[in-house]
């Protein structure tokens, strides 16, 4: 499967996938309809699907015009239903969603919100705001549990060779945070010295991998003994691990 990035508003990314097997296409949040238009163009593929990762605006502003032009249905989370504009076919964990030969299976990954899913193909996964590469989102209506279960359980029980494509360029920022709480991790700091490299050339950062993002991400890191001493120093009733995580959430919302 190609998976080619679309930037959009000041930081997102849509995605188009494209089968090359058949040549069908989908898009995976279109956040906003002039971009990814441009891009089903220039790649001259016929676009069978919208898939949404979850409800906020950035992620769906472009649903609607894109829909209808296209005549295509909308794939999100069935908790979504009613708040996500467009959504035709909503979906729960385990169901699949097919474009062309390549098969997704649909991944419910709440804790930035409560329906967010993720679409995880062979070697690629689509994670929105739930894992970015060496971040998480914000907790706006899940718990610190749940999206500990999201990254950890669900997420990191894909093979370490998958693909992550995220919602966000935030990568740089997020492996200074990185190191700030695990400043002996050399896999982050080794993955910041490329992605500004990256950056600078004007690319992406993404994807990484879940082998990557386990080495790096301190939200997928709550277990490292130096992230846990960093937070215990700081809060030493953060006994348990979900709590060292909160704590990290806490600390990367202020930083
Ligand atoms: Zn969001
Ligand atoms: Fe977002």
């Amino acid at each position: 499967m190609k998976v080619i990035p679309i930037p959009c508003l000041s930081d997102n990314y849509a995605y188009l996938l494209v089968d090359e097997a058949t040549g069908a296409a989908a898009v995976v949040d279109a956040s906003e309809a002039g971009p990814v238009r441009e891009a089903i163009a220039r790649e001259k593929v016929e676009v069978g699907a919208i898939l949404s990762t979850h409800h906020h605006f950035d992620h769906v502003g472009g649903n609607e015009e894109l829909a209808g032009e296209l005549g295509v249905p909308v794939y999100g989370g069935a908790k979504d239903e009613g708040r996500l504009p467009g959504l035709t076919n909503p979906v729960v964990h385990g169901d699949t969603v097919k474009v062309g030969s390549a098969q997704a299976r649909v991944l419910h990954i709440p804790g930035h919100t409560l329906g967010h899913v993720a679409y995880a193909f062979d070697g690629h996964v689509f994670t929105g705001d739930t894992l970015f590469f060496a971040g998480c989102g914000r907790l706006f209506e899940g718990t610190p549990e749940m999206m500990l279960e999201s990254l950890e359980k669900k997420l990191g029980g894909l093979p370490d060779d998958t693909r992550v494509y995220c919602g966000h360029e935030y990568t740089a920022k997020n492996l200074e945070f990185a190191l700030h709480v695990e400043p002996g991790n050399e896999a982050a700091r080794k993955a910041l010295a490329e992605v500004q490299a990256k950056r600078k050339a004007g690319n992406p950062s993404i994807p990484s991998t879940i082998g990557l993002e386990k080495a790096v991400n301190p939200f997928m890191r709550s277990a490292s003994p130096e992230i846990q001493a960093m937070v215990r120093g700081k809060h030493p009733d953060a006994r348990d691990q979900v709590s060292v995580f909160a704590r990290v959430r806490e600390m990367k919302d202020n930083f």
